[in-house]
């Protein structure tokens, strides 16, 4: 299945997580490679061998709802960079803010 990513709204990211994609198990890109980065817009990965940014079939895990627990014996790391600042936000700090 062959989808075009639509042109609209590609909207900067303002943070991605610590890990890569294939960390959290989201789709690779469609040429097979699982090794992708996070794209600089959001909803987006870089596949850097088509040198492209795309939309993944799925997020993994992200796709949520995520057994916390489970993903931190598996040494998963929900942390967030930054891409601003460049400094690290931990799941900690960011839930509380989500929460309230
Ligand atoms: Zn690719």
């Amino acid at each position: 299945m062959k989808k075009k990513a639509p042109l609209v709204s590609l909207e900067k990211r303002e943070w991605c997580y610590v890990m890569p994609p294939s960390r959290y198990d989201v789709a690779p890109c469609e040429c097979g490679n699982h090794d992708t980065q996070w794209s600089e817009y959001k909803e987006h990965l870089w596949c850097d061998v088509c040198k492209i940014d795309f939309i993944p079939e799925h997020w993994g895990i992200l796709d949520g709802p995520i057994p916390f627990n489970l993903t931190l014996m598996l040494g998963i790391s929900f942390d967030r960079i930054d891409l601003k600042t460049q400094q690290i936000i931990k799941v900690e700090d960011y839930a509380k803010l989500d929460n309230g």
